[in-house]
């Protein structure tokens, strides 16, 4: 499959790309079943496809969202895009220049590419007060020669992701601090080299509802306000839409959909996608929503043949078993790796389980009608979304009682 690469929405400066990022795990001494229990040693290793040809560009002053399910793929791709662990094929591009090979390019790298983590709870050391975790990063990286200086860059830092005054904060321990405080010192971490990426895995997943909307406005502002290229991953496709200014949603390892995010949430090409939002919360929607297909992901230890999502799929053709979709366009900047998008199939045979629905509908999110309607364009807030549901395999699933 040719994975979807984003095209260029503005005039943006691209600072980190990925070209067909790919990484497997390769599982010895055997595997978990279905039922978690470990199964007898296979002969050969099993290896779990957590990624497969992945390409997108991380822009200056552009904030980019993942958004998938548990087990897509995509904590794992944001560990490839800050190098915590190394692809098993494709290439990283940083300015436009192949990674860094050498040390000393390798502590660059990490400079230019920061990553904020999920939790605030375990990225702190709760041993230490704020001052040590914010001075860490200024003397790896030899950027303060004195108390003073040091002392004077923390502060700033700080007042960067508005915790002031700085003095009422700098000497306190990560078990004083508020969910949402701990996360703000984890991102001056980030700040405090002067990254200039962030690639924040779930950032707010773990906190209050009522805290997220001030850490997404901090994320914003650095985008705007700094020009920080952000990577933001998220199972809401909500705060994305609401966050982002481009969304990538990814199913079983693999780009699914990708385009401008008032475009994909408005008016989703994919299935998955809109069995996404469909799933999100929505205020204003009255009757129940029910969705036909719904089932659990594939085992990325043996992904089924050609589209990864046709066991789940009402619209499931012949030709979803036999060949992998490449990304077709949805709209301009909008792709989807779907057939239902491929225009040279005007007499595609459907399946038993489902009928080929007319693929301009589904470019504008309006589905056959044993789908349901799309939500409409919301100004959907943080904490509105919730985590992707888990449904048994071909299940009816009401949404609303998820
Ligand atoms: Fe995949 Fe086919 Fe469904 Fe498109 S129609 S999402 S290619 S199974």
């Amino acid at each position: 499959m040719t994975a979807p690469t984003l095209s260029a929405p503005d005039t943006t400066t691209v600072v980190l790309e990925a070209r067909g990022l790919t990484k497997h795990f390769t599982v010895h001494g055997g595997v978990p079943d279905a039922g978690r229990r470990l199964v007898r040693a296979r002969r050969a290793p099993a290896v779990v496809h957590a990624v497969d040809d992945v390409s997108l560009a991380l822009r200056t002053g552009a904030v980019t969202a993942v958004v998938g399910e548990s087990g897509s793929g995509k904590s794992t791709l944001a560990r490839l895009l800050a190098r915590l662990i190394a692809p098993t094929s494709g290439e990283l591009l940083l300015n436009g220049r192949a990674m860094p090979r050498t040390q000393r390019r390798r502590l660059a790298y990490a400079k230019t590419v920061q990553m904020v983590l999920q939790d605030p709870f375990a990225s702190l050391n709760p041993i230490h007060d704020v001052r040590y975790h914010l001075s860490r990063p200024f003397k790896v990286h030899g950027l303060s020669r004195s108390d003073a200086e040091l002392d004077g860059k923390i502060a700033a830092v700080l007042e960067r992701v508005a915790l002031t005054p700085a003095d009422a904060f700098v000497r306190k321990y990560p078990h004083e601090l508020s969910g949402g405080q701990r996360q703000r010192v984890a991102i001056a971490r980030a700040l405090a080299v002067q990254p200039r990426v962030l690639v924040a895995d779930e950032p707010v997943s773990m906190l209050d509802v009522s805290i997220r909307l001030g850490v997404l406005n901090l994320l914003a502002d650095l985008r705007d306000h700094e020009q920080l290229a952000i990577l933001y991953i998220t199972h809401d496709i909500a705060s994305a839409r609401y966050l982002a200014d481009t969304v990538v949603v990814m199913y079983a390892g693999q780009v699914v959909e990708s385009g401008p995010a008032v475009e994909v949430t408005d008016s989703p090409a994919h299935p998955y996608t809109q069995l996404l939002l469909s799933a999100a919360p929505d205020p204003e929607r009255v009757t129940p929503v029910t969705l036909r297909g719904a089932g659990a992901p594939p085992s990325a230890l043996a992904p089924p043949s050609g589209c990864r999502f046709r066991l789940r799929c009402p619209y499931a053709m012949a030709i979803c078993a036999e060949q992998t979709p490449p990304a077709f366009a949805a709209a301009d900047g909008h792709l989807s790796a779907c057939w239902l998008l491929d225009e040279r199939r005007d007499s595609a045979a459907p399946s038993a389980g489902g009928a080929k629905p007319d693929p301009a509908s589904i470019a504008t999110g309006e589905a056959a009608s044993h789908l349901p309607a799309m939500p409409g364009r919301r100004s959907a807030g943080p904490g509105a979304g919730q985590d992707t549901p888990d449904t048994g395999q071909g299940e009816v699933m009401n949404t609303d009682e998820i």
